[in-house]
Protein backbone atom coordinates (compact mmCIF):
# COMPACT_ATOMS: atom_id res chain seq x y z
CA UNK A 1 0.00 0.00 0.00
CA UNK A 2 1.48 3.55 -0.57
CA UNK A 3 2.21 5.16 2.17
CA UNK A 4 -0.53 7.97 3.42
CA UNK A 5 -0.70 11.19 1.46
CA UNK A 6 -4.11 12.59 3.71
CA UNK A 7 -2.98 13.21 7.51
CA UNK A 8 -5.66 14.04 9.84
CA UNK A 9 -4.47 16.58 13.21
CA UNK A 10 -6.97 15.43 15.86
CA UNK A 11 -7.05 18.38 18.93
CA UNK A 12 -9.35 17.33 21.64
CA UNK A 13 -10.28 19.69 24.16
CA UNK A 14 -9.07 17.99 27.86
CA UNK A 15 -11.32 15.11 29.13
CA UNK A 16 -11.83 11.47 28.40
CA UNK A 17 -15.35 12.31 26.77
CA UNK A 18 -14.23 14.16 24.01
CA UNK A 19 -10.50 11.85 23.88
CA UNK A 20 -12.59 8.40 23.08
CA UNK A 21 -14.71 8.70 20.66
CA UNK A 22 -12.24 10.26 18.87
CA UNK A 23 -10.03 7.47 19.50
CA UNK A 24 -12.44 5.07 17.77
CA UNK A 25 -12.51 7.52 14.50
CA UNK A 26 -9.30 7.71 14.54
CA UNK A 27 -8.51 3.81 14.72
CA UNK A 28 -11.43 3.08 11.87
CA UNK A 29 -9.35 6.43 9.74
CA UNK A 30 -6.15 4.40 9.52
CA UNK A 31 -6.81 0.62 9.70
CA UNK A 32 -10.11 1.02 6.76
CA UNK A 33 -8.56 4.02 5.17
CA UNK A 34 -4.49 4.38 4.83
CA UNK A 35 -4.95 7.51 6.90
CA UNK A 36 -2.04 8.97 9.13
CA UNK A 37 -3.19 10.77 12.19
CA UNK A 38 -1.59 12.96 14.88
CA UNK A 39 -3.29 13.37 18.03
CA UNK A 40 -2.04 16.78 19.53
CA UNK A 41 -3.20 17.36 23.45
CA UNK A 42 -2.98 20.38 25.47
CA UNK A 43 -2.06 19.84 28.72
CA UNK A 44 -3.23 22.28 31.54
CA UNK A 45 -1.96 19.50 33.71
CA UNK A 46 -0.17 16.43 32.82
CA UNK A 47 -2.02 13.99 31.18
CA UNK A 48 -3.68 10.92 33.37
CA UNK A 49 -1.96 7.29 33.12
CA UNK A 50 -5.48 6.58 31.18
CA UNK A 51 -5.12 9.28 29.28
CA UNK A 52 -2.04 7.90 28.08
CA UNK A 53 -2.94 4.16 27.83
CA UNK A 54 -5.69 4.95 25.70
CA UNK A 55 -3.30 6.89 23.28
CA UNK A 56 -1.00 4.42 23.55
CA UNK A 57 -3.33 1.72 22.60
CA UNK A 58 -3.87 3.03 18.54
CA UNK A 59 -1.67 1.76 16.79
CA UNK A 60 1.72 3.71 16.61
CA UNK A 61 2.95 3.09 12.70
CA UNK A 62 -0.12 5.31 11.59
CA UNK A 63 -0.99 7.33 14.46
CA UNK A 64 1.53 9.79 16.35
CA UNK A 65 0.70 11.55 19.15
CA UNK A 66 2.16 14.85 20.93
CA UNK A 67 1.53 16.24 23.89
CA UNK A 68 1.33 19.97 23.36
CA UNK A 69 3.50 22.20 26.20
CA UNK A 70 1.71 23.11 29.08
CA UNK A 71 -0.20 26.08 29.08
CA UNK A 72 -0.43 28.00 32.40
CA UNK A 73 -3.36 28.66 34.06
CA UNK A 74 -2.65 30.24 37.30
CA UNK A 75 -4.22 33.72 36.38
CA UNK A 76 -7.54 32.40 36.47
CA UNK A 77 -9.56 32.92 39.31
CA UNK A 78 -10.40 30.42 41.43
CA UNK A 79 -14.39 30.09 40.56
CA UNK A 80 -13.51 29.71 36.90
CA UNK A 81 -15.67 27.28 35.21
CA UNK A 82 -14.92 24.26 33.36
CA UNK A 83 -15.60 24.98 30.29
CA UNK A 84 -13.65 27.96 30.63
CA UNK A 85 -10.30 26.11 31.34
CA UNK A 86 -11.55 23.60 28.49
CA UNK A 87 -11.39 26.34 25.86
CA UNK A 88 -8.69 28.16 27.19
CA UNK A 89 -6.24 24.93 27.47
CA UNK A 90 -6.94 24.98 23.07
CA UNK A 91 -6.37 28.79 22.95
CA UNK A 92 -3.37 28.73 25.10
CA UNK A 93 -1.88 26.08 22.73
CA UNK A 94 -2.25 27.49 19.52
CA UNK A 95 0.73 28.83 18.92
CA UNK A 96 2.09 25.20 19.49
CA UNK A 97 -0.50 23.79 17.53
CA UNK A 98 1.03 26.45 14.83
CA UNK A 99 3.84 25.40 14.94
CA UNK A 100 3.02 21.66 14.27
CA UNK A 101 0.46 22.39 11.61
CA UNK A 102 3.48 24.03 10.03
CA UNK A 103 5.69 20.81 9.57
CA UNK A 104 2.50 18.56 9.20
CA UNK A 105 1.64 20.51 5.78
CA UNK A 106 5.24 20.17 4.61
CA UNK A 107 5.03 16.46 5.04
CA UNK A 108 1.92 15.07 3.61
CA UNK A 109 0.19 16.36 0.56
CA UNK A 110 -3.49 17.07 2.38
CA UNK A 111 -3.67 17.94 5.97
CA UNK A 112 -7.36 18.01 7.93
CA UNK A 113 -7.56 19.45 11.24
CA UNK A 114 -10.43 18.23 13.82
CA UNK A 115 -11.53 19.67 16.60
CA UNK A 116 -14.51 19.46 19.34
CA UNK A 117 -17.31 21.74 19.68
CA UNK A 118 -14.00 23.85 22.26
CA UNK A 119 -12.03 23.84 19.57
CA UNK A 120 -13.09 25.99 16.99
CA UNK A 121 -10.53 29.01 17.97
CA UNK A 122 -8.13 26.51 16.07
CA UNK A 123 -9.93 27.73 12.81
CA UNK A 124 -7.98 30.40 11.85
CA UNK A 125 -4.30 28.70 12.43
CA UNK A 126 -5.96 26.01 10.41
CA UNK A 127 -6.42 28.22 7.40
CA UNK A 128 -3.26 30.27 7.63
CA UNK A 129 -1.67 27.02 6.78
CA UNK A 130 -4.84 25.60 4.11
CA UNK A 131 -5.99 23.06 6.21
CA UNK A 132 -9.63 22.14 6.07
CA UNK A 133 -11.23 22.65 9.38
CA UNK A 134 -13.88 20.26 10.96
CA UNK A 135 -15.74 19.44 14.34
CA UNK A 136 -16.36 16.19 15.54
CA UNK A 137 -19.71 16.48 17.58
CA UNK A 138 -18.95 14.57 21.14
CA UNK A 139 -22.83 15.04 21.91
CA UNK A 140 -25.90 14.42 20.70
CA UNK A 141 -27.86 15.58 17.52
CA UNK A 142 -30.48 18.05 20.25
CA UNK A 143 -27.09 19.55 21.92
CA UNK A 144 -25.31 20.19 18.28
CA UNK A 145 -28.62 21.75 16.71
CA UNK A 146 -28.42 24.33 20.33
CA UNK A 147 -24.83 25.00 19.60
CA UNK A 148 -25.98 25.98 15.83
CA UNK A 149 -29.17 27.79 17.26
CA UNK A 150 -27.07 30.05 19.69
CA UNK A 151 -26.17 32.96 17.81
CA UNK A 152 -29.76 33.43 17.61
CA UNK A 153 -31.24 32.70 20.98
CA UNK A 154 -28.52 34.86 22.13
CA UNK A 155 -29.57 37.63 19.72
CA UNK A 156 -33.48 37.23 20.25
CA UNK A 157 -34.04 36.39 23.87
CA UNK A 158 -33.31 38.94 26.49
CA UNK A 159 -32.39 38.24 30.40
CA UNK A 160 -31.71 34.88 31.35
CA UNK A 161 -32.62 31.50 29.65
CA UNK A 162 -32.82 29.52 33.11
CA UNK A 163 -35.91 32.63 33.55
CA UNK A 164 -38.14 31.62 30.34
CA UNK A 165 -41.85 30.98 30.90
CA UNK A 166 -41.62 28.73 27.54
CA UNK A 167 -38.98 25.44 26.96
CA UNK A 168 -36.66 26.15 24.77
CA UNK A 169 -37.87 24.78 20.95
CA UNK A 170 -35.46 23.19 18.24
CA UNK A 171 -36.22 21.61 15.16
CA UNK A 172 -36.99 18.20 15.45
CA UNK A 173 -35.83 17.93 18.98
CA UNK A 174 -37.88 17.55 22.51
CA UNK A 175 -38.40 20.86 23.85
CA UNK A 176 -36.01 21.81 26.82
CA UNK A 177 -36.55 24.23 29.51
CA UNK A 178 -34.26 27.17 29.86
CA UNK A 179 -33.04 25.41 33.25
CA UNK A 180 -32.06 22.28 31.81
CA UNK A 181 -29.79 23.59 28.88
CA UNK A 182 -25.84 23.07 28.70
CA UNK A 183 -24.73 24.25 31.82
CA UNK A 184 -22.81 27.69 30.77
CA UNK A 185 -26.44 28.88 29.36
CA UNK A 186 -26.77 28.75 33.03
CA UNK A 187 -25.08 32.44 33.25
CA UNK A 188 -25.27 34.82 30.20
CA UNK A 189 -22.64 37.36 32.44
CA UNK A 190 -19.99 34.43 32.50
CA UNK A 191 -16.91 33.95 30.75
CA UNK A 192 -17.63 30.84 29.80
CA UNK A 193 -21.10 31.06 28.26
CA UNK A 194 -19.14 34.04 26.13
CA UNK A 195 -16.37 31.49 25.12
CA UNK A 196 -18.94 29.08 24.19
CA UNK A 197 -21.19 31.19 22.48
CA UNK A 198 -17.63 31.96 20.42
CA UNK A 199 -17.36 28.94 19.78
CA UNK A 200 -21.03 28.17 18.74
CA UNK A 201 -20.52 31.39 15.91
CA UNK A 202 -17.23 29.51 14.21
CA UNK A 203 -19.62 26.34 14.10
CA UNK A 204 -20.89 27.74 10.72
CA UNK A 205 -17.05 28.66 9.14
CA UNK A 206 -16.50 24.61 9.46
CA UNK A 207 -15.91 22.26 6.73
CA UNK A 208 -18.10 19.69 7.75
CA UNK A 209 -19.72 18.62 11.46
CA UNK A 210 -19.49 14.68 11.91
CA UNK A 211 -21.98 13.57 14.85
CA UNK A 212 -21.40 11.09 17.35
CA UNK A 213 -25.22 10.14 16.95
CA UNK A 214 -27.24 8.01 14.03
CA UNK A 215 -30.80 9.16 13.13
CA UNK A 216 -32.88 6.04 14.85
CA UNK A 217 -31.59 7.33 18.38
CA UNK A 218 -32.92 11.29 17.38
CA UNK A 219 -34.84 11.00 14.62
CA UNK A 220 -36.37 14.18 14.75
CA UNK A 221 -33.46 16.49 15.10
CA UNK A 222 -30.72 14.46 13.13
CA UNK A 223 -33.42 15.26 10.09
CA UNK A 224 -34.27 18.37 10.40
CA UNK A 225 -30.10 18.94 10.55
CA UNK A 226 -29.43 17.11 7.40
CA UNK A 227 -32.20 19.28 5.95
CA UNK A 228 -30.07 22.26 6.38
CA UNK A 229 -26.73 21.89 4.92
CA UNK A 230 -24.42 24.01 6.17
CA UNK A 231 -22.03 22.97 7.22
CA UNK A 232 -22.65 19.88 6.01
CA UNK A 233 -23.42 17.01 8.84
CA UNK A 234 -22.39 13.25 8.81
CA UNK A 235 -23.82 11.68 11.36
CA UNK A 236 -21.31 8.62 11.96
CA UNK A 237 -22.56 7.29 15.42
CA UNK A 238 -22.17 5.51 17.38
CA UNK A 239 -18.46 5.52 17.87
CA UNK A 240 -17.52 3.84 21.26
CA UNK A 241 -14.28 2.98 22.28
CA UNK A 242 -14.46 -0.65 23.54
CA UNK A 243 -11.16 -1.62 23.22
CA UNK A 244 -9.23 -2.84 26.36
CA UNK A 245 -6.76 -0.25 27.83
CA UNK A 246 -3.38 -0.95 27.81
CA UNK A 247 -1.89 -0.60 31.78
CA UNK A 248 -5.73 -1.38 32.89
CA UNK A 249 -5.49 -5.51 33.42
CA UNK A 250 -5.45 -5.05 37.34
CA UNK A 251 -8.59 -2.97 37.92
CA UNK A 252 -10.20 -4.56 34.99
CA UNK A 253 -9.77 -8.20 35.78
CA UNK A 254 -10.86 -7.86 39.72
CA UNK A 255 -14.55 -6.43 38.59
CA UNK A 256 -14.87 -8.19 35.63
CA UNK A 257 -14.00 -11.77 37.64
CA UNK A 258 -16.46 -10.56 40.13
CA UNK A 259 -19.16 -9.82 37.47
CA UNK A 260 -18.51 -13.05 35.95
CA UNK A 261 -19.44 -14.94 39.34
CA UNK A 262 -22.88 -12.99 39.44
CA UNK A 263 -26.27 -14.24 37.44
CA UNK A 264 -26.76 -13.08 34.04
CA UNK A 265 -28.48 -10.01 33.73
CA UNK A 266 -28.82 -8.98 37.18
CA UNK A 267 -26.02 -6.23 38.06
CA UNK A 268 -26.70 -2.31 38.06
CA UNK A 269 -23.42 -0.55 36.97
CA UNK A 270 -23.13 2.73 39.15
CA UNK A 271 -20.99 5.60 37.78
CA UNK A 272 -21.25 9.28 37.29
CA UNK A 273 -18.68 9.59 34.89
CA UNK A 274 -14.89 10.88 34.38
CA UNK A 275 -15.79 14.01 36.52
CA UNK A 276 -18.69 13.63 38.28
CA UNK A 277 -19.19 13.44 42.32
CA UNK A 278 -21.70 14.18 45.24
CA UNK A 279 -22.28 15.70 48.09
CA UNK A 280 -21.34 13.64 51.40
CA UNK A 281 -25.17 13.21 51.78
CA UNK A 282 -25.99 12.30 48.40
CA UNK A 283 -23.33 9.44 48.71
CA UNK A 284 -24.77 8.05 51.76
CA UNK A 285 -27.89 8.20 50.50
CA UNK A 286 -27.28 6.05 47.12
CA UNK A 287 -25.75 3.58 49.50
CA UNK A 288 -28.52 3.16 51.72
CA UNK A 289 -30.93 3.67 48.74
CA UNK A 290 -28.72 0.42 46.89
CA UNK A 291 -28.66 -1.45 50.27
CA UNK A 292 -33.01 -0.98 50.16
CA UNK A 293 -32.98 -1.82 46.41
CA UNK A 294 -31.82 -5.45 47.54
CA UNK A 295 -30.26 -5.74 43.91
CA UNK A 296 -27.01 -6.56 42.77
CA UNK A 297 -24.52 -3.34 41.99
CA UNK A 298 -20.84 -2.55 41.22
CA UNK A 299 -20.29 0.93 41.97
CA UNK A 300 -17.47 3.37 41.40
CA UNK A 301 -17.53 5.66 44.48
CA UNK A 302 -15.56 8.74 44.18
CA UNK A 303 -14.55 11.40 47.05
CA UNK A 304 -17.70 13.76 47.76
CA UNK A 305 -16.75 16.83 46.66
CA UNK A 306 -16.10 19.00 49.78
CA UNK A 307 -17.60 22.66 48.36
CA UNK A 308 -20.33 22.37 45.30
CA UNK A 309 -18.94 24.80 42.34
CA UNK A 310 -21.72 26.19 41.37
CA UNK A 311 -21.90 25.10 37.82
CA UNK A 312 -22.07 21.57 39.32
CA UNK A 313 -18.68 19.84 38.31
CA UNK A 314 -16.25 18.75 40.64
CA UNK A 315 -12.77 17.82 40.07
CA UNK A 316 -11.39 14.67 42.11
CA UNK A 317 -8.10 14.77 43.14
CA UNK A 318 -6.12 12.77 40.12
CA UNK A 319 -4.04 11.52 42.59
CA UNK A 320 -6.85 10.24 45.49
CA UNK A 321 -5.87 7.23 47.12
CA UNK A 322 -8.44 4.39 47.31
CA UNK A 323 -10.57 5.24 50.50
CA UNK A 324 -14.61 4.00 51.74
CA UNK A 325 -14.76 5.45 54.88
CA UNK A 326 -17.27 7.94 53.86
CA UNK A 327 -19.73 5.21 52.91
CA UNK A 328 -22.70 4.65 55.95
CA UNK A 329 -21.23 2.78 58.61
CA UNK A 330 -21.48 -1.04 58.01
CA UNK A 331 -22.26 -0.78 54.53
CA UNK A 332 -19.68 -2.70 53.32
CA UNK A 333 -20.12 -5.40 55.58
CA UNK A 334 -24.03 -5.68 54.64
CA UNK A 335 -23.66 -5.35 50.67
CA UNK A 336 -20.93 -7.98 50.31
CA UNK A 337 -22.54 -10.40 48.93
CA UNK A 338 -24.42 -8.47 46.29
CA UNK A 339 -22.17 -5.53 46.15
CA UNK A 340 -18.68 -4.66 44.70
CA UNK A 341 -17.82 -0.94 45.40
CA UNK A 342 -14.44 0.39 42.96
CA UNK A 343 -12.32 3.43 42.82
CA UNK A 344 -12.03 5.95 41.05
CA UNK A 345 -11.77 4.45 38.00
CA UNK A 346 -13.39 1.17 36.15
CA UNK A 347 -13.08 -0.35 32.57
CA UNK A 348 -16.94 1.15 31.67
CA UNK A 349 -17.12 -0.42 28.16
CA UNK A 350 -16.44 -3.82 29.17
CA UNK A 351 -19.02 -3.70 32.15
CA UNK A 352 -21.52 -2.76 30.04
CA UNK A 353 -20.57 -5.46 27.33
CA UNK A 354 -20.83 -8.01 30.48
CA UNK A 355 -24.04 -10.46 30.24
CA UNK A 356 -24.16 -9.75 34.19
CA UNK A 357 -24.71 -6.10 33.58
CA UNK A 358 -28.67 -5.68 33.43
CA UNK A 359 -28.53 -1.56 34.02
CA UNK A 360 -26.83 1.69 34.01
CA UNK A 361 -27.03 4.14 36.85
CA UNK A 362 -25.44 7.14 35.13
CA UNK A 363 -24.83 10.76 34.76
CA UNK A 364 -25.37 10.61 31.11
CA UNK A 365 -22.46 11.71 29.63
CA UNK A 366 -22.84 10.69 25.83
CA UNK A 367 -20.02 8.57 25.56
CA UNK A 368 -21.50 6.66 28.39
CA UNK A 369 -25.06 6.79 27.24
CA UNK A 370 -23.78 5.63 23.57
CA UNK A 371 -21.89 2.49 25.32
CA UNK A 372 -24.99 1.51 27.12
CA UNK A 373 -26.63 1.68 23.58
CA UNK A 374 -24.35 -0.62 21.81
CA UNK A 375 -24.76 -2.99 24.86
CA UNK A 376 -28.58 -2.99 24.94
CA UNK A 377 -28.07 -1.38 28.84
CA UNK A 378 -31.14 0.60 30.19
CA UNK A 379 -30.38 3.08 32.04
CA UNK A 380 -31.01 5.12 35.69
CA UNK A 381 -31.15 9.11 34.64
CA UNK A 382 -29.04 10.74 37.32
CA UNK A 383 -27.31 13.94 35.39
CA UNK A 384 -25.28 16.05 37.13
CA UNK A 385 -23.28 19.37 34.70
CA UNK A 386 -22.48 20.15 31.20
CA UNK A 387 -25.20 19.28 28.77
CA UNK A 388 -26.06 16.14 30.92
CA UNK A 389 -29.41 17.15 31.99
CA UNK A 390 -30.27 17.42 27.89
CA UNK A 391 -28.92 14.09 27.39
CA UNK A 392 -31.21 12.81 30.34
CA UNK A 393 -33.94 14.05 28.28
CA UNK A 394 -33.00 12.52 25.40
CA UNK A 395 -32.73 9.03 27.09
CA UNK A 396 -36.04 9.86 28.83
CA UNK A 397 -38.26 11.32 26.60
CA UNK A 398 -36.91 10.54 23.09
CA UNK A 399 -35.49 7.16 23.10
CA UNK A 400 -37.48 6.35 26.25
CA UNK A 401 -34.80 4.10 27.60
CA UNK A 402 -33.98 5.63 30.76
CA UNK A 403 -35.84 6.33 34.14
CA UNK A 404 -35.09 9.37 36.19
CA UNK A 405 -35.06 9.33 39.94
CA UNK A 406 -37.79 12.14 41.46
CA UNK A 407 -35.86 14.60 43.56
CA UNK A 408 -36.34 17.07 46.53
CA UNK A 409 -36.30 21.14 44.98
CA UNK A 410 -33.02 21.27 46.58
CA UNK A 411 -31.68 18.34 43.83
CA UNK A 412 -31.56 15.39 46.55
CA UNK A 413 -32.62 12.21 45.82
CA UNK A 414 -33.48 10.23 48.81
CA UNK A 415 -33.12 6.81 49.31
CA UNK A 416 -36.34 5.16 49.02
CA UNK A 417 -36.76 6.81 45.55
CA UNK A 418 -33.35 5.01 44.80
CA UNK A 419 -34.52 2.00 45.88
CA UNK A 420 -37.46 1.81 43.80
CA UNK A 421 -36.23 3.01 40.64
CA UNK A 422 -33.11 0.54 41.09
CA UNK A 423 -35.65 -2.58 41.48
CA UNK A 424 -37.98 -1.30 38.91
CA UNK A 425 -35.23 -1.21 36.33
CA UNK A 426 -34.04 -4.52 37.63
CA UNK A 427 -36.69 -6.61 37.81
CA UNK A 428 -39.75 -4.61 37.41
CA UNK A 429 -42.30 -4.39 33.90
CA UNK A 430 -40.91 -1.04 33.32
CA UNK A 431 -37.76 -1.91 33.15
CA UNK A 432 -38.26 -4.60 31.06
CA UNK A 433 -39.80 -2.10 28.54
CA UNK A 434 -36.97 -0.29 28.47
CA UNK A 435 -34.86 -3.18 27.52
CA UNK A 436 -36.36 -4.25 24.86
CA UNK A 437 -36.96 -0.72 23.52
CA UNK A 438 -32.57 -0.31 23.96
CA UNK A 439 -32.54 -3.90 22.81
CA UNK A 440 -33.95 -2.51 19.31
CA UNK A 441 -31.61 0.38 19.22
CA UNK A 442 -28.52 -2.17 19.88
CA UNK A 443 -29.46 -3.93 16.88
CA UNK A 444 -30.00 -0.11 14.55
CA UNK A 445 -26.53 1.04 16.15
CA UNK A 446 -25.22 -2.09 14.82
CA UNK A 447 -27.11 -1.70 11.13
CA UNK A 448 -25.98 1.38 11.17
CA UNK A 449 -22.20 1.07 11.16
CA UNK A 450 -22.63 -2.39 8.91
CA UNK A 451 -21.31 -1.87 5.49
CA UNK A 452 -24.53 -0.43 3.60
CA UNK A 453 -25.39 1.40 6.94
CA UNK A 454 -25.80 5.27 7.04
CA UNK A 455 -23.28 5.53 9.35
CA UNK A 456 -21.07 3.87 7.09
CA UNK A 457 -22.05 5.53 4.29
CA UNK A 458 -21.75 9.19 6.39
CA UNK A 459 -18.54 8.45 7.08
CA UNK A 460 -17.25 7.07 3.70
CA UNK A 461 -18.36 10.38 2.28
CA UNK A 462 -16.16 12.61 4.85
CA UNK A 463 -13.53 10.21 4.30
CA UNK A 464 -14.09 10.55 0.19
CA UNK A 465 -13.67 14.85 1.26
CA UNK A 466 -10.64 14.31 2.63
CA UNK A 467 -8.85 11.94 0.53
CA UNK A 468 -9.58 14.11 -2.53
CA UNK A 469 -9.50 18.09 -1.21
N1 LIG B 1 -15.05 5.97 31.82
C1 LIG B 1 -14.42 4.78 32.14
N2 LIG B 1 -14.32 4.45 33.47
C2 LIG B 1 -14.82 5.21 34.47
C3 LIG B 1 -15.47 6.43 34.12
C4 LIG B 1 -15.57 6.77 32.79
O1 LIG B 1 -13.96 4.03 31.27
O2 LIG B 1 -14.70 4.82 35.64
C5 LIG B 1 -15.16 6.33 30.38
C6 LIG B 1 -16.54 6.02 29.85
O3 LIG B 1 -16.62 4.68 29.39
C7 LIG B 1 -16.71 7.05 28.75
C8 LIG B 1 -15.88 8.23 29.23
O4 LIG B 1 -14.99 7.73 30.23
O5 LIG B 1 -16.19 6.57 27.53
C9 LIG B 1 -16.73 9.32 29.86
O6 LIG B 1 -17.37 10.02 28.85
P1 LIG B 1 -18.82 10.62 29.02
O7 LIG B 1 -19.09 11.41 27.78
O8 LIG B 1 -19.78 9.58 29.33
O9 LIG B 1 -18.81 11.54 30.27
P2 LIG B 1 -17.80 12.57 30.95
O10 LIG B 1 -17.46 11.94 32.22
O11 LIG B 1 -16.66 12.78 30.03
O12 LIG B 1 -18.61 13.79 31.13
Amino acid sequence: MDPPQAHIAILPSPGLGHLNPLVDFARRLVTDHNFSVTFLIPTDVPPTQTEKSILESLPSDSVDHIYLPPVNMDDLPKDTKFVTFLTLAVTRSLPSLRTILKSLVSRFSRVTLLVDLFGTEAFHAAREFNVAPYIFYTSTAMDLSLFLHMPHLDETVSGEYRHLTEPVRLPGCVPIPGTELFDPLQDRTNDAYKLVLGNAKRFREAEGIILNSFKELEPGAIEALLRNPEPPIYPVGPMVNMSPRKNDAESSSLCLAWLEKQPRGSVLFVSFGSGGTHSLEQIKEIALGLEMSGQRFLWVVRKPFQVKKEDGTTYFDRNEKPSFDFLPDGFLDRTKEVGMVMHPWAPQAQILAHPSTAGFMSHCGWNSSLESVVNGVPVVAWPLYAEQKMNAIVLSEEMKVALRPKARENGFVEKEEIAKVVKSLIKGEEGKELRNRIGKLKEAAAKTLSPHGASTKAFLEVVAKWKNQ
